[in-house]
């Protein structure tokens, strides 16, 4: 399989669009186009008969938004597939339902509600060549978690621990560009001896985009979210209980 990032609103923001490809059908999934008119080059260029179906991670307009105009103007009625509360959504996978994308991609949709309700995550497996991968939307970004607007830090918890539960050598897509913020806050709670976090910041100092470069076991290394027993971590917060401190780490991030 085969995942291209097409960064959307580069000047103004930092979202991510991605293109999941089986390679030996070609076919596609385009996962959160929500700004077309920074994507209908490519698209157009690079023979969209083959994309079959539009999909989002969750609600959220710089994530769904484009999912109207793609549908009517450039693709012919695709299934949409997303959390119930996309627009023009025609199907919602449930937990843990695995989707064929061509001839050698299985999907699984992870439910992590917490960022929004709606909120999915989606595994991707070559049967072929063994390649994992997994689009996280708002819900995991490198060394971050996204803000709990419709959820609570038990959610939040939950979703990370299911997304923890991945294969090791799984990459991480994320639906923004936000590492090097992150890895400012991260160095505050985690402190200035953790390796993994200190490689992740020199490797923010020399690229723009970083997204896909990092695994679920990268994560668990300089991921303070998933670090809730981590001794810097419990200094940090002052609190012992995982939900407490999943709850402090949010709120001190939104203040940092
Ligand atoms: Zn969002």
């Amino acid at each position: 399989m085969h995942v291209k990032y097409l960064p959307m609103r580069w000047k103004c923001g930092d979202n991510y669009c991605y293109i999941l490809s089986d390679d030996k059908s070609n076919k596609s999934w385009i996962i959160d186009p929500a700004f077309p008119n920074d994507i209908e080059d490519y698209l157009t260029n690079e023979n969209k008969t083959d994309i079959t179906a539009i999909v989002n991670t969750h609600h959220h307009n710089d994530h769904s938004g484009g999912n109207k105009f793609l549908n009517s103007k450039l693709f012919n009625n695709l299934p949409v597939i997303a959390g119930k509360d996309s627009p023009c959504v025609s199907y919602t996978p449930s937990d843990g339902e695995v989707i064929q994308l061509g001839n050698n991609v299985e999907i699984t949709a992870i439910h992590t509600p917490c960022h929004t309700q709606d909120s999915i995550c989606y595994y991707a497996v070559d049967k072929e060549t063994g390649q994992k991968c997994v689009f996280t939307g708002d819900t995991l970004f490198t060394s971050g978690c996204g803000r709990f607007f419709e959820g609570n830090g038990k959610e939040m918890m939950d979703s990370l621990f299911k997304l923890m539960k991945l294969p090791d050598d799984t990459i991480v897509y994320p639906g923004h560009e936000y590492t090097a913020g992150n890895v400012k806050f991260s160095s505050s709670v985690l402190g200035k001896d953790n390796k993994a976090l200190n490689d992740l910041d020199k490797f923010c100092k020399s690229h723009e985009f970083t997204t896909g470069e990092f695994t679920i076991s990268d994560e668990k290394k300089f991921n303070p979210f998933m670090r809730l027993n981590d001794p810097e971590v419990l200094k940090s917060t002052g609190l012992e209980d995982p939900v407490q401190v999943m709850d402090k780490l949010r709120i001190m991030k939104n203040q940092f």
